[in-house]
Order: structure tokens, then C-alpha cells, then sequence
């Protein structure tokens, strides 16, 4: 049976052409279609109830409108967003665009970025070509017959956490909730380190009838699956308490390969008796300092490893946390936490390292915790930035700290006080790098003006200066520059 072409009226007064398919992809609330072009999909709801259902479409409304991060203020969408921060989270998620009014109710949504589907050279034995890159693909059994061109390595998965509680920040900054965040609906590519949130149309939404949503297995907060059989009164349903959860078990997942929750413990002799409780009312950190009964016998590298900020947050989370949802951190605090690690990655030297990456916190230890090598290089060099306080000349604070090697880059943010690496950055370019030649470190400069030397003189785009520990110095003429402070350290 061919395909055939059917037209749908949109709410924005568009028409749009779609695919009509006789076996489409169905998920639990809608099944789907695409445009000819394949750049849209087209939903419609498996259930005509839920598709006349006003609630839904409010909340859809909402989502699409006053709530869209994705789309400017000015042009309808959230409040103080611009044009710039709209185009940075329009790739963070698939952000539904508009209604379907005409044949049913319906929503279209971006399809996913091509580099979100696995291609021709993904795996020799799995048929995944075409698939959609779910994160369980990367972190579970099937691994290991993925292509190793396919797998990242440990710095794409921070670089995708941090995008990841980005998104999951941003959200929350607006009061929304995603409430089903799983490997099913955060689409992951680990060979650039990006992530993809998809799903929106179940957004939780202030003051609107929440969606009926549970969530995941696995990733369901335990007071949600805790209180599911209970009368309505009783029972917990997904927010942004319950996303924090989620959240982090999947960075768990991405970091260590493994879930945090589900280890050799036996909560009961009865199977799903046993996979409620693990999850749910008695569920236990598998690296709970405290109570090491469902720890197992062998760790490939541990919170502890990924130094004092993330080990903090997962301990928060997973610990006091875990059976205390107020205790969990927020998006934020998991944003600029995995922001600062990731400053602190340093290289393997073992070429056949699975991670090839590491955190490198402990100075005195520059050993990489996934497979047992010692750094090869002789020093490492620490750079702390400090900047001016505010009304306060001449008092400078720490604002960050980096590990850095050779061509580590820095970016704006790295010269300039109040610049972040995150949507607001309106240059994202790499300004210099470091180079370390035969155990000696210089800044090189490519195209930053008014740089400094640490005598004071100005290094031309081009030129490069020595870094030498001991003394701070300016890094920029300008009165927003942070002060470095460079630190060798011997590791011989
Ligand atoms: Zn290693």
C-alpha cells in the first residue's frame, strides 16, 4: 500500500503536508507521522479522549507559548528570553512549535538532529542503523558491540551532563517540570557530547493540570513509585524534585556505566516485590558511605573520583537526598558543579584507557581511577582565576580553578570577570590555549586584544608568553579582567 499525503490545518493558521503511514511509530500517549521533508513530526493522540481534552490542550498552549525557551519574548515565547538564548535552548530540546486543529488535535515538533540517529557504521552486529540514540544503548549490555567511534569518552559525558542540567535548569527556572526524564527521552551523542531533551508535551506546567504521567522504571523518584497504589491524596507525582532525581541517575549512568540504585542487595524473595522496594520505599545508594549493603564487591571508579563538587552532589542526592526530595540539589547547583570538574579534567596517559579522561583534583595523587595509570608528564599546572570585587578595588576572590595542559583552550570566560559558559555567552569561540613545550607552559594568544604577558606587556594575536608559577598578574588591559595565578607542580 503506498503512502499517502494528507494536509493539516495548524493553529498558527499554517498548513502543513504529512506522511500518513499504515504502521506508525506509537508511543504510550501518541503515535506519529512526518512531513515529506522529514523536518517535523506530526502527533496525534492514541486515545480520542485525551485529544479533546481541554486540560491538554491548555497545557500545550502553555508550552508552545508563554513557557517556550526556545522562542524569543518578543516573539511569543518566554519572558526574558532573547533571540540569542532562544536559539541556544532550541538545541537543547525538541520544543513542540505548533497545534494541529484540523483533521484532530494534534502537535508538531522539530524532528531530532540527524546526529541523534545512529548511521551505516554504528555496529558490525546490532541492526541500529536509523535508531534514535537513547542513552541505554551507550550505558547498557548492548555497549559493547557498538563501534568505539561511537562511544565518546569521558569528557563527552560531563560535556553532556552539564548540557543536560542545563536544559533541566532552564526548565526549572520557569517553574516547568519535565516529569519523565529517562534514557528514553533525552536523546544522547556521545561523540560530540551533546544531548537532546525530547518529550516536552508532557510537560508539568504551573497552575495547569498536570499530565498523567508516571515516568520510567529506574528513573522514577522512589516517593513516586513509593506511593502509586495509594489514594490520590496520598500519592506523589513527578515534579521538579522528582526530575532532580531522574537527572542524576542518568549522569550516573553517563559518568560510571552503571545505576546507582540497583545493586547486589535482595529486598525480597519476590521478584517485583524486590524491583519496587530497590527502587522505591527501601531503595539505597549503591556507594552510600554510610550504609554499604547494596554496595558490590567491585567499583570501577567512584563519586569520590570525580572530586569534591560532583561527589558532593551525588552523595546529596542519592544519600540524605534520596528519601528526602527537598534535600536534593538543584539544576543549578548540578550545573555549575559539573561546569567546575570539568575544568579539572586532565588526560589519561594510557593510551588503551576505556575513559581516556579523568578528574584530576588530588595533586599529590595524579593517578587516573579507571584504569590505574600514573600522569607521564612531569609537572601539572594549576590556574586559579580571581576577580575584583565589586566596589572593592585591589580585594580579588577566587572564581575558578583549571587544570590545564597542553592546547587546554579558554574562552572569554576564562579572561573576563561575569562572562559564563552558558547561553548568555555571546562569544564562544577559543580566545588562546596552552601549550607546554619540554615541561615549560605558554599562553598562546589567537585572538584576544589587550592580552597580557605576566610582566604586564601586551602579547599580540599570534605570540605566545611564558607561564611561570608564583606571581598573579592581570590577564587583559580592562577593568573587568580576572587576575591568573599559576601553579607547577612537580609529579616526580
Ligand atoms: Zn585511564
Amino acid at each position: 500500500m503506498g503512502n499517502t499525503i494528507r494536509r493539516a490545518l495548524l493553529m498558527s493558521g499554517k498548513e502543513i503536508e504529512y506522511v500518513v503511514t499504515s504502521n506508525p511509530p506509537r508511543g504510550g500517549m501518541k503515535y506519529t507521522y512526518f512531513t515529506p521533508d522529514k523536518k517535523f513530526v506530526i502527533q496525534f493522540f492514541n486515545n480520542p479522549e485525551n485529544a479533546a481534552d481541554p486540560a491538554i490542550h491548555d497545557r500545550i498552549q502553555a508550552i508552545i507559548g508563554r513557557y517556550n525557551p526556545t522562542v524569543s519574548e518578543e516573539k511569543g515565547g518566554a519572558a526574558g528570553n532573547d533571540e540569542r538564548t532562544a536559539a541556544y535552548f532550541s538545541k537543547c530540546y525538541c520544543w513542540p512549535v505548533d497545534i494541529v486543529v484540523r483533521p484532530e488535535f494534534g502537535i508538531v515538533s522539530p524532528s531530532y538532529p540527524e546526529n541523534f540517529f545512529f548511521g551505516d557504521n554504528a555496529s558490525q552486529i546490532l541492526q541500529i542503523k536509523g535508531k534514535d540514540k537513547k542513552s541505554n544503548w551507550f550505558t547498557g549490555k548492548s555497549r559493547k558491540y557498538l563501534n568505539s567511534s561511537e562511544l565518546g569518552d569521558f569528557r563527552s559525558m560531563i560535556q553532556m551532563s552539564i548540557l543536560l542540567s542545563r536544559a533541566v535548569r532552564r526548565l526549572h527556572q520557569a517553574g516547568l517540570a519535565h516529569s519523565d526524564l529517562s534514557p528514553n527521552n533525552v536523546l544522547i551523542d556521545p561523540r560530540t557530547g551533546t544531548c537532546v531533551v525530547i518529550d516536552i508535551d508532557s510537560l508539568v506546567v504551573p497552575g495547569l493540570f498536570p499530565p498523567e504521567v508516571i515516568g520510567t522504571r529506574g528513573y522514577v523518584a522512589p516517593e513516586v513509585l513509593q506511593t502509586l497504589g495509594m489514594e490520590r491524596k496520598k500519592r506523589k507525582f513527578p515534579g521538579i524534585q522528582t526530575d532532580l532525581h531522574s537527572m542524576a541517575v542518568l549522569i550516573y549512568e553517563y559518568i560510571f556505566l552503571r545505576h546507582p540504585l540497583i545493586g547486589p542487595k535482595i529486598y525480597s524473595q519476590n521478584p517485583e516485590e524486590d524491583d519496587y522496594l530497590c527502587l522505591g520505599e527501601k531503595a539505597t545508594f549503591i556507594e552510600n558511605p554510610d550504609d554499604t549493603s547494596n554496595r558490590p564487591e567491585t567499583l570501577n571508579g567512584t563519586v569520590k573520583n570525580l572530586g569534591p563538587y560532583l561527589e558532593d552532589l551525588f552523595i546529596r542526592t542519592f544519600c540524605r537526598g534520596l528519601h528526602n526530595p527537598s534535600e536534593r540539589p538543584a539544576a543549578i547547583e548540578w550545573e555549575r558543579g559539573l561546569v567546575k570538574t570539568w575544568n579539572l579534567i586532565h588526560s589519561c596517559s594510557n593510551p588503551n584507557c576505556s575513559k581516556r579522561y579523568f578528574i584530576l583534583y588530588d595533586i599529590n595523587n595524579p593517578v587516573c581511577p579507571f584504569c590505574g595509570t600514573r600522569i607521564k608528564n612531569d609537572t601539572v599546572l594549576r590556574l586559579s582565576f580571581y576577580a575584583q570585587r565589586r566596589g572593592n578595588p585591589g580585594r580579588w576572590y577566587k572564581v575558578s580553578e583549571m587544570i590545564a595542559e597542553n592546547n587546554t583552550p579558554l574562552c572569554l570566560w576564562n579572561f573576563y570577570s561575569g562572562v559564563f559558559p552558558d547561553e548568555k555567552a555571546s562569544d564562544r569561540e577559543v580566545k588562546a590555549y596552552i601549550r607546554e613545550k619540554n615541561g615549560k607552559y605558554y599562553l598562546v594568544n589567537l585572538s584576544l586584544e589587550g592580552l597580557l604577558s605576566q610582566d604586564g606587556s601586551i602579547v599580540p594575536a599570534g605570540y605566545a608568553s611564558q607561564i611561570t608559577g608564583g606571581t598573579a598578574f592581570r590577564l587583559v588591559r580592562d577593568k573587568n579582567s580576572l587576575l591568573l595565578r599559576a601553579e607547577l607542580f612537580s609529579v616526580k
